[in-house]
């Protein structure tokens, strides 16, 4: 039988587990803040639990964090780090130096089914869903590398590789740990889900109710392009998508996020401005435009940045909510996905 991964546990799972092993409950609570609040990568590092215990563990359990394969820092300090899963595979984790504060991009599947025409993550098609605790050990590892630099960690994203929404049970249950005091005990005003678009899941989760930010990777202000950006605007097209998303407005009071990749020459146009400021007219949406990291795989390139600030004005013009945002890491393999993809390519 395999070991117990403890980041798998709910706080009443682990006590449980703690009193199976003849140890009293509050051992949960010792081993909880050493993994969510104090860094420790290891059993022994666990102190204040009994030797017994510390020798007793590793034999039956397993801390459920993950090693980082592969690092790369960018010169405008966004972090890329390879995690290794325990079935060989691989998963993406970026940190992304904003100036109001330090923030992380969590992958939440390895491979993607979604197929976006201009995302590396898809490229090697589906692999499988991570789980709760998979999704987890990213974040504990960023925090614990930033807390090396004596840095905090002020929100994250789930924007990595994968469709969250495609794997709602395993991130309704990461958020849950999350928010959990007893575990990591964040405020989920600090976090956002990004999805392509999977209308029916964004409506279940309104119905959750929580301060989560939404955010919907959009890339095309018609169906016509949105259909050949984002084969799954074939299954929800705009319309189905943006009622659940002022639904999910509606329901949590938190206003949802339209990201907008600038693709030269594709969805640039001063003419898609204007359409996606009459798509988003009246409805309480933010705009982040973003420039496309050029992916080599994928024969699209980034617009010139005069393109995204005309993108820009126009929106504005409409009274349209609207951010260019800072394109990061354009000097490491930024773009999801496309570290994993080299890194695995090269494995013989
Ligand atoms: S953009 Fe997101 S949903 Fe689309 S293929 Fe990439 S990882 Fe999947």
């Amino acid at each position: 039988m395999g070991k117990v991964n403890i980041l798998a546990l709910a706080p009443q799972e682990l006590r449980s587990f703690m009193v199976e092993m003849g140890e009293k409950p509050y051992r949960a609570g010792q081993i909880l803040a050493w993994l969510y609040g104090k860094g420790a990568q290891s059993w022994a590092e666990m102190t204040d639990l009994p030797a017994r215990l510390r020798q007793a563990l590793p034999e039956i359990a397993d801390t459920g964090l993950r090693p980082i394969l592969k690092k790369q820092v960018s010169t405008d300090g966004t972090m890329k780090y390879l995690v290794g899963l325990e079935d060989g595979q691989a998963v993406e984790t970026v940190v992304l130096p904003y100036a109001i504060g330090t923030s992380a991009c969590i992958s939440t599947q390895v491979g993607c089914k979604m197929g976006c025409r201009f995302c590396a993550s898809g490229l090697p098609g589906f692999i499988r869903n991570l789980s709760a605790a998979e999704i987890m050990a990213q974040l504990l590892l960023v925090k614990n590398e930033l807390s090396k630099e004596g840095k905090q960690l002020k929100g994250f994203v789930l924007m990595g590789s994968g469709e969250p929404l495609d794997n709602y049970e395993a991130v309704v249950s990461f958020l849950e740990a999350v928010q959990d005091p007893e575990r990591l005990g964040m405020s989920l005003r600090h976090v956002t889900l990004s999805t392509c678009g999977l209308a029916p899941r964004i409506r279940r989760l309104a119905e959750l109710g929580r301060p989560l930010n939404l955010a919907v990777s959009l890339n095309a202000p018609n169906n016509a392009l949105r259909n050949r950006l984002m084969p799954i605007n074939r299954r929800y097209p705009l319309e189905e998508l943006l009622a659940a998303c002022d639904e999910y407005a509606k329901k949590t009071g938190r206003r949802v996020t339209y990201e907008y990749i600038l693709i030269d020459g594709v969805n640039d146009w001063p003419e898609h401005a204007a359409q996606l400021a009459a798509l988003l007219a009246g409805r309480p949406a933010h705009v982040n435009l973003i420039r496309f990291n050029a992916i080599s795989e994928l024969g699209f390139m980034p617009g010139a940045p005069a393109a995204a600030r005309e993108f820009a004005r126009i929106l504005r013009e409409r009274q349209i909510n609207v951010t260019v945002r800072r394109r990061l890491g354009t000097d490491i393999d930024a773009a999801c996905g496309q570290l994993r993809n080299r890194y695995m390519s090269d494995i013989p």
